[in-house]
């Protein structure tokens, strides 16, 4: 079966799926995106992403390209047309197709909109869970604005790219201080030997993962301490789990940090349970 893709009001197979070579998100990267975990053929948290592209648009003075209720009805179609049941689904608005130039086009400039959406190996993935991945440390070196989730994504690019010619899955971002900013595609936490959670706290230094914010509310739940503050790599090292949090991947663990063992070397007991219970906390739909 062949893939379908939505792009700007038709559905077509994903061979002519294309874009515009003036799109301002090819050009300029002048685009946000969102991905949404699919399961059982529904999306999770749908509510909590769309809100979080509105926002994403509004910082960047990117009008919607359609109501929400009928970007919503797109992400639906698009996930039954590719028969969806486990996944992810992906958008992306751009500020529309214009003769290149920095400066914003005319507002009467249609936005763009992309939908695609691929299944995911749940085995797989359950796989990497039972045994937990490695990450390496990179310095920060991305815009002022990363809560603002645009298609910008070279440095995270690299270093994914940088992790897995070392040898690891994944990479945690620094910043100029020292302290841990989020993974490549993910954010990050620890749990202390007092085993209080511990994650950056929001700011324009990570972006405002939906799994981070669903997590907290498991964590909650098992009556473990959480805060939300700065940690250094040193304090991570110390660690005796730590994990990171995303769309697709739910709660991952993290069993090496460049090359150091953190706790026992295995996925440990507070991770793996969020990653357990953490749908009865999301919405499906
Ligand atoms: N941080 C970055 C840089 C990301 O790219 C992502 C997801 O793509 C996340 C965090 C996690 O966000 P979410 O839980 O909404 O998928």
């Amino acid at each position: 079966m062949s893939r379908i893709a939505y792009v700007n009001g038709r559905y077509l197979p994903l061979r002519d799926a294309a874009v515009h070579v003036e799109d301002r998100g090819y050009q300029f990267a002048d685009s946000v995106y969102e991905v949404c975990e699919v399961r059982d053929g529904q999306l999770i948290d749908e509510r909590r992403h769309l809100d979080r592209l509105e926002r994403s648009l509004g910082e960047l003075r990117i009008r919607m390209p359609m109501a929400r209720a009928a970007l919503s009805v797109v992400l639906h179609e698009v996930v039954a047309r590719n028969r969806i049941g486990y996944g992810t689904v992906y958008l992306q608005i751009g500020r529309g197709v214009a003769r290149r130039d920095h400066a914003f086009p005319p507002l009467q400039t249609p936005p763009s909109l992309v939908v695609t959406a691929r299944p995911l190996n749940r085995a797989r993935n359950e796989a990497s869970a039972e045994k937990g991945i490695a990450v390496i440390s990179l310095p920060d070196n991305r815009w002022g604005r990363v809560d603002i989730k645009t298609t910008g994504l070279l440095p995270n690019v690299l270093a994914r790219q940088a992790a897995i010619e070392q040898g690891a899955r994944d990479a945690w971002f620094v910043d100029r201080d020292g302290f841990v900013t989020e993974a490549a595609s993910a954010n990050a936490f620890i749990v202390t030997a007092h085993g209080t959670l511990v994650t950056r706290q929001v700011d324009h230094g990570i972006l405002r993962g939906i799994t981070r914010t669903v997590t907290f509310e498991a964590i909650k739940a098992q009556g473990l301490a959480l805060e939300e503050r700065a940690f250094k790599l040193e304090e991570a090292y110390k660690a005796r789990e730590a994990f990171v949090t995303s769309a697709s991947q739910i709660v991952l663990p993290v069993v090496t940090i460049n090359g150091r063992t953190i706790g026992d070397g295995k996925p440990g007991p507070v991770a793996m349970a969020l990653r357990r219970e953490f749908h009865r906390f999301a919405e499906a739909g």
